[in-house]
């Protein structure tokens, strides 16, 4: 069997969604071309192939066992009948690899045997997360190795309708929480998610990113559209010749050349005021920055593409970055409790990318980013700018665009609500 007939054999197809595609990368056209159909993989999938490694036609696996709170892996092993000795070995063996004392409680791990009856196990494979595996083989001499499992993606539809929540709306189709951050980066330029009405449809083409059959992310959103009482907005993702973004129906991008704050979930405390009373110097001192209030560690995003101009302390700014975005706009970002990996003068980043993380270092109070906005030189307060729009696509990639937008905007209204599909099935006779 192929490596790839192998990876496939345990994925179980979650009845909840209707159409799942292997999904080959390409940009554009490909986004909506299928690899393989759903009976390959579901030939493939019946064949017995192998766990962790382990051929299951030579061996027996007792999957998912749970380690307990307070067990130990050496108490688990002596359990299973091996010696003091061989458990030392083995932890000596394991340090620079998995460190059995790193087990936690609450996560999986699979006893591989000989036989059904066999005692003694031959291999106990640990997960510490969704994405790897360490697999701890006495078979001959000890062995021990850290295995990272292939994420598969396969393309998966939903059109939804909102009675309460956008968030309960996903639950309820089976869609992956994460997709709401992707649905916001597509389509927040036309539709405000914080005022989302009972009614509203969305309707999305995006990848589920499997791992042993299960769900664990979501990988590209390729295509959206969301309807009230306003119509109909699509948003689609599209590869031009400056890199991935997603467009509108008019082949708008739907990013701006600006977010709107440097950190994810956070709240002003303190606006950009020539007239403020300075707290730790006790005057009015002007604040010619935004302070954005977030917990210790919380990712800062650079608000646009730039260069790193600086990532240096003073005793004022504490640890604080500065981006160059082009020949007018800079911004500054104060108080981090350190830089991201990487992040030095001459460094290139792309909007969004993580710089830092809040800290309180320098003159402040509490975990926040003083955020500050430079124009030709000038601090500014950045909510009263009227920011440049994101580059438009060029006007020569539009042809193809708009054949692409068509093939996406006719596969986003084929998509039936799952509702319905599943009440067909049921009204047919067995
Ligand atoms: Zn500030």
């Amino acid at each position: 069997m192929s490596k790839t007939a192998k990876r496939v054999v345990d994925i179980v197809l979650s009845l909840a969604i209707a159409t799942f595609i292997i999904y080959n990368y390409n940009p554009n056209s490909n986004l909506l071309s299928f690899g393989k159909d759903r009976q390959n993989l579901q030939a493939l999938r019946s064949s017995k192939g192998d766990v962790y490694g382990f051929s299951l036609d030579s061996f027996h696996v007792e999957k998912n066992n749970i380690i307990k709170k307070n067990e130990f892996f050496g108490g688990i092993l002596s359990a299973y009948g091996m010696t003091a000795n061989l458990i030392l070995l083995l932890e000596h063996e394991a340090k620079d690899i998995f460190n059995i004392r790193n087990i936690q409680a609450g996560k999986k791990y699979h006893i591989i045997k000989k036989n059904e009856c066999d005692d003694k196990p031959v291999a106990i494979i640990y997960e510490p997360d969704n994405y790897k595996y360490v697999v701890y083989d006495f078979r001959d001499s000890i062995n021990v190795k850290l295995v990272e499992k292939e994420i598969e993606l396969c393309q998966a539809t939903v059109h939804g309708v909102i009675e309460g929540t956008l968030w309960k709306a996903l639950e309820k189709e089976g869609v992956h929480p994460s997709v709401i951050d992707l649905m916001e980066d597509a389509l927040s330029s036309s539709v405000d998610f914080y005022h989302t009405q009972k009614g509203d449809e969305f309707r999305l083409i995006y990848e589920n990113k499997y791992i042993d059959g299960d769900i664990v992310g979501v990988g590209k959103l390729i295509g959206a559209s969301y309807s009230n009482d306003g119509g109909t907005s699509y948003s689609m993702l599209y590869n031009t010749k400056d890199g991935d973004g997603y467009f509108d129906a008019e082949g708008r991008p739907a990013k701006k050349a600006f977010l709107k704050a440097p950190v994810k979930f956070s709240r002003i405390s303190s606006n950009y005021n020539l007239r403020r009373f300075h707290p730790i110097k006790g005057k009015t001192v002007p604040h010619l920055g935004t302070d954005y209030a977030a917990p210790y560690g919380t990712e800062i995003r650079s608000v646009a593409d730039g260069v790193i101009t600086n990532a240096s302390y003073t005793g004022g700014n504490g640890n604080y970055v500065k981006v160059k975005h082009d020949g007018v706009y800079e911004t500054q970002y104060l108080h981090m409790s350190r830089f991201a990996k990487g992040i030095k003068p001459g460094t290139r980043v792309k909007q969004g990318q993580t710089i830092g993380y809040v800290g309180s270092t320098g003159l402040s109070t509490g975990p926040h980013v003083c955020f500050r906005f430079w124009k030709k030189g000038k601090q500014v307060n950045h909510l009263k700018e009227n920011l440049p729009a994101a580059l438009p696509m060029n006007m020569t990639e539009l042809p193809t665009f708009y054949k692409h937008r068509d093939q996406v905007i006719n596969r986003l209204n084929e998509i039936e609500p799952a509702a319905n599909s599943k009440a067909n099935k049921k009204v047919n006779p067995a």
